[in-house]
């Protein structure tokens, strides 16, 4: 039994002795708390009396205990649960917190349990071990599960913050008197109850809504691929229609094509017979009505086509400027099939005169010729018709307003619009069958012009179509009537004229061009492009006419050979097409070709055409005999340009010697003589030998004019004997070089 003094107070060490095992040693400490009060011990005062009390000395004091050892006492009492705070506010037994909730339905000494929302998740529990003798010695310890360690409190309160949602075992123990942990535990259950979010209801609710939108979107999806479904077929079937329509166009479009060349050859003859024929009156009369109808064939042919070039995006508007009034008011003469038949009457008034503005000609007529065809088709007897020509201020400035008004059967309302719809007629009893395609045209060809065309009931009885273009003058090229005037047509110089080639595969057409030619021209005939570039090899021609559509070689190839070869790019190529497609003219002229004409042509403009042609070369000659002119201005082709320019270029440059010779001129370009000398004829009208002297003259002639040199200085500069330049110079400027100087002198001198 031995009793320590230390600066803290004092210490009782027990030895307990067991004979089968080592001594244990129990210690007690006593503390100021413990009654001994603050005391500081001395060293070594420490007695033990004869009673056996032991007696410890310290400032002021001492300490005396009984010398029977003390009998401790074991305070095994468990800990328990005193009170339950959340937020630092003590919870009652039975009192309601939050919405309602009874946290403690009894005391928290008897509660195995506490159930607390995650609202509650600041709370604290104090704990006590109900010793009451030395409280100050007691420690706690606590933990939330049975395999967590043991967290050792500084007081009798377990504080929590933040606990997450679970169920948790606290579990309590305490030290007794004697500072060693009591082995058994205390415990209480505490929930924490999720918040809503994670709670088990907020679960199935996610469930469920998870469950919803997937449905929502399966139905969704599944409604949408039904849809798409639907959608995939329909457009199928519209594709199939599509096809259909598109075949039955290329059907229409190829037979219109096909009926275009047999018709040209019966509309050309025919006009040829009525032009020249001294006839029967009443064979007159009949051959004017075939006429009148095959014109009528192929104006509905023509339709067929312009509707196939409107449906496939080709129909480009080609402006040009003219006289709007000017135009319509031809359109109208020449407009006579009908009004004999029912003795319709019709009149122009042309309110505006002059309208000169941007429009595709050939396109105006098909939009009035339409419409006029149709305010006599659906006349009356004795009806009239009425075009008037204005000018009206729309909202965007001033437009050309064409009215055309017939006293027909009229258009219903319902229609009004329907009717410029494609293959749409009003469904009447109508005596005509139409195509239902003309309205359609119309409408198409006023909207490429920027215009609008719509129908009104005329005031007495039958419509008035009413067409508006905007008036724009951006393009000022003119159109002017073509003067077709074959009378003044006198072919001169027949003699020694090279034969027309014509190219055409179509039998009764080559043979037709070849009878109407033969009175004006000699003429060789070729069914297809290799045939005449075949023919062309061996007998020089003048001029090619040539169709463009043709078995083995078509003309278009015919004509790119013709001018990439130098032994043909003199020659003109003029085009025919049964096409009145832009893109086949451009692509012709592009090629090269000098003209074209589309079938079926009238045949006093294609000798027209060709006389041209043949006049422009003969000017050409002239040209280049009388002044210094550019080659380009006198060749057809890039080729024939570069020939001669290369040609006048080798002359000027032996030009003092007088010996530079056709050969060596022919050699230096390249060419074999006797080509070089029909080319040479051909583009300039020159013989080789005539052209290097041309050019000698020419150049004589500027040396007197301006240079000081006298004559036979001249003539040696030119490679010319004095001689030579007087005779060739008297030929070609009818006067000798000396009297030209003379004169060049004195004139100069008067001026001066
Ligand atoms: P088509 O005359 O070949 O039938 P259109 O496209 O030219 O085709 O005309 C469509 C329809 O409009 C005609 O079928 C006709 O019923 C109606 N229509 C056109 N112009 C007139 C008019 N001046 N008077 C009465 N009806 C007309």
């Amino acid at each position: 039994n031995i009793w320590i003094t230390t600066n803290f107070g004092i210490t009782n060490i027990v030895v307990v002795n067991d004979p089968a095992r080592a001594p244990i040693f129990r210690y007690y400490r006593y503390f100021d708390q413990d009654g001994i009060g603050n005391i500081t011990f001395n060293l070594h005062s420490i007695f033990c009396n004869l009673k056996g009390e032991i007696l410890m000395g310290g400032m002021g004091g001492y300490i005396k205990t009984a010398p029977t050892p003390i009998q401790y006492k074991q305070s095994n009492s468990k800990v328990i649960f005193t009170a339950l705070k959340i937020s630092n506010n003590q919870i009652d037994v039975g009192e309601a917190i939050g919405n309602n909730r009874i946290i403690l339905p009894k005391n928290i000494q008897l509660a195995r349990e506490i159930t607390l929302d995650y609202s509650d998740n600041n709370f604290s529990i104090d704990v006590s071990s109900m010793n009451y003798e030395s409280p100050h010695k007691t420690k706690f310890a606590y933990r939330l599960s049975d395999d967590a360690n043991w967290i050792k409190l500084a007081g009798n309160t377990i504080y929590f913050n933040k606990l997450p949602a679970g169920v948790y075992n606290l579990q309590v123990k305490a030290s007794n008197n004697g500072g060693n942990w009591i082995n058994e535990s205390s415990n209480l259950i505490i929930r924490v109850n999720p918040p809503f979010w994670k709670s088990t209801r907020a679960y199935i609710l996610y469930l469920l809504i998870f469950f919803i939108i997937n449905a929502v979107i399966i139905i969704h999806t599944h409604k949408k691929n039904k849809l798409k479904l639907q959608m995939q077929s329909l457009k199928l079937n519209i594709e199939k229609q599509h096809e259909i329509n598109e075949a039955k166009m290329r059907f229409f479009t190829n037979i219109s094509h096909d009926l275009r060349t047999p018709l040209s050859l019966i509309i050309t003859p025919l006009e040829k017979l009525l032009g020249t024929a001294v006839l029967d009156k009443s064979i007159k009369e009949d051959i004017k009505l075939i006429h009148r109808n095959a014109v009528f064939m192929v104006d509905e042919v023509d339709q067929l086509l312009d509707l196939r070039k409107l449906e496939n995006g080709d129909s480009i508007l080609n402006l040009s400027h003219g006289n709007l009034p000017e135009l319509v008011k031809e359109i109208c003469n020449s407009f006579d099939s009908y009004t004999n038949k029912k003795n319709i009457s019709l009149d122009v008034i042309l309110k505006s005169s002059s309208i000169r503005m941007d429009f595709d000609k050939n396109k105006i007529q098909r939009i009035v010729m339409n419409i006029l065809s149709n305010a006599f088709k659906y006349n009356v007897e004795n009806g009239g018709v009425v075009v008037t020509i204005d000018r009206v201020l729309g909202p965007e400035g001033e437009l050309a307003r064409i009215q055309v008004a017939d006293t027909g059967i009229g258009i219903l309302d319902k229609n009004k619009t329907k009717i410029f719809e494609r293959f749409n007629q009003e469904a009447r009893d109508s005596v005509y069958i139409g195509n239902g395609i003309g309205l359609h045209i119309v409408q198409e060809y006023v909207l490429l012009h920027g215009g609008k065309v719509e129908v009104k009931d005329n005031i007495n009885r039958g419509s008035v179509f009413i067409v508006t273009l905007p008036i724009s003058t951006t393009h000022q090229q003119l159109i002017e009537p073509e003067v077709v005037n074959i009378d003044n047509q006198i072919i001169e110089e027949r003699e020694e004229e090279l034969p027309i080639l014509v190219v055409e595969d179509n039998d009764d057409f080559r043979q037709f061009i070849i009878n109407s030619l033969k009175e004006h021209y000699p003429v060789m005939a070729a069914s297809n492009g290799k045939q005449a570039l075949k023919m062309m090899a061996k007998q020089p021609v003048q001029m090619v006419i040539s169709d463009i559509m043709m078995p083995v070689m078509d003309g278009l190839e015919l004509c790119n050979f013709i001018k990439e070869d130098i032994r043909f790019s003199h020659i003109p190529v003029i085009l025919l097409t049964a096409r009145t497609s832009n893109e086949h003219i451009l692509k012709g002229l592009k090629e090269g070709a000098d003209d074209y004409i589309t079938k079926p042509f009238n045949l006093d403009i294609l000798l027209l055409r060709i006389n041209k042609i043949i006049e422009w070369g003969k000017n050409n000659h002239k040209a280049f005999k009388a002044a210094e002119i550019e080659p380009s201005e006198i060749t057809i082709s890039s080729l024939d340009e570069q020939l001669i320019s290369k040609a006048i270029a080798l002359v000027e440059e032996n030009m003092s010697d007088p010996d530079y010779s056709v050969e060596k001129l022919s050699t230096d370009v390249g060419m074999s003589r006797g080509h070089f000398y029909k080319k040479l004829v051909a583009i300039t009208g020159r013989a080789p030998i005539e052209f290097i002297r041309t050019l000698r003259i020419k150049r004589g002639r500027q040396f007197i004019e301006k240079s000081q040199l006298n004559i036979s200085e001249i003539a040696d500069k030119i490679g010319l004997s004095p001689k030579q330049f007087a005779k060739y110079f008297k030929e070609m400027y009818g006067e000798l070089p000396s009297s030209y100087n003379k004169q060049l002198r004195s004139h100069n001198a008067s001026n001066s």
